[in-house]
């Protein structure tokens, strides 16, 4: 339980953490319900709304606990596309990002689990700030619920893991927010809308398989061979690509769910005609789809090393590359660039005042 200022944070305890602490102070289990409802579904954060709880446990409650986890410090419309970006401050002063990003028939809310992240992938802005520390599971939420207030909630269709940070070495945290967005008092989103995007920690992916919460997994490929992904994605090193497909094949089996293969074109490094037979050959062993990404540029991060060099595949190259890929039977999305016009497109979430 998050203790801030010696009050008790109940935003991001899932409901049997709720029930147990009302239990705790002698109040009966119901107690978790009404506040869990309150506070995921109705979005209050104020005891003093929550009219269906006594007076006198409300002002218990204010003296001894509190919701608040982030604050909401700006936001950011693009002024060619309607991607949005929140900007959020936590109690110690750090800065995160969400994005929602408006689509024909969605609109997806991208969140951060992370401040910053350790992983270094050499294409995104994130990594090259380095890692501050996790994110609780109340700041999680949080961007969900701050975000839903004031785009409405019911407009925001679909969440995905994707913003700052890897959310499988924030595991714990990741699980219990999936399970309050998904859980049916909070009247939100349904498993099959949330994704969960990893950059490859075999381990934790066959965790999550076993763990029954069956939302969508994106895997971050960005390239079929180990060699490349060593060099553009360090964590390959630990967990090689050949250990992630296994437990990616154990995902895709346990929880009968298609993979989602990231993969951002780099130009001369992973959209050449060897690329089409190796991304070929390790989609057609499970049940995947690919989504080709633009890559976005992060010179305002002036990298240095492999980043420096980073160049995008051009737009017709990667309608080539993508049509080649369709003709061997891959299933290929190719995803719109937006919002980076604000830095708040795939790899560019980094806040500069960190
Ligand atoms: S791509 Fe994802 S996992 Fe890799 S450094 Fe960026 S935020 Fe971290």
């Amino acid at each position: 339980m998050i203790q801030t200022d010696k009050k008790i944070n109940l935003k991001g305890l899932t409901l049997p953490e709720l029930q147990e602490y009302f239990v705790s102070i002698g109040e009966p289990k119901f107690r978790g319900e009404q506040i869990f409802n309150w506070m995921y579904n109705h979005l209050s954060f104020d005891f003093s709304e929550m009219q269906n709880v006594s007076k006198e446990l409300r002002q218990k409650l204010s003296a001894v606990c509190s919701l608040q986890t982030l604050s909401l410090t700006a936001t950011q419309d693009s002024p060619t596309t309607a991607t949005k970006k929140y900007l959020f401050a936590t109690h110690d002063n750090k800065k995160i990002e969400s994005v929602v990003i408006p689509e024909k028939d969605r609109n997806t809310l991208c969140i951060s689990t992370q401040v910053g992240c350790p992983l270094d992938c050499k294409f995104c802005a994130t990594g090259l700030m380095g890692y501050k520390r996790n994110l609780t599971p109340g700041e999680v939420v949080d961007q969900y619920l701050l975000t839903a207030k004031e785009y409405g909630k019911e407009n925001i269709t679909n969440i995905v893991y994707m913003g700052m940070g890897e959310p499988l070495l924030n595991y714990e945290t990741t699980i219990k927010s999936a399970e309050i967005f998904t859980h049916e008092l909070t009247k939100g989103l349904s498993r099959t809308r949330i994704t969960v995007s990893t950059a490859g920690i075999a381990p934790k992916i066959r965790e999550l398989a076993d763990h029954g919460l069956r939302v969508k997994l994106a895997f971050s490929l960005h390239s079929a061979f180990e060699d490349i992904r060593n060099k553009i994605m360090p964590i390959n090193k630990k967990y090689s690509l050949k250990e992630n497909t296994e437990a990616l094949k154990y995902y895709a089996k346990k929880t009968k769910t298609r993979i989602t293969f990231e993969y951002t074109m780099l130009k001369g490094l992973n959209d050449r005609d060897e690329d089409v037979k190796a991304l070929t050959k390790l989609c057609s062993s499970l049940p995947s789809k690919i989504n080709v990404i633009p890559f976005n540029s992060i010179k305002h991060m002036n990298p240095g090393g492999i980043s420096a060099h980073l160049e995008p595949t051009s737009h017709e190259n990667i309608h080539q590359f993508a049509d080649k890929l369709r003709n061997n039977n891959i299933t290929v999305m190719i995803r719109q660039t937006q919002g980076d016009d604000i830095a708040a497109a795939c790899g560019q979430l980094a806040v500069k005042s960190l």
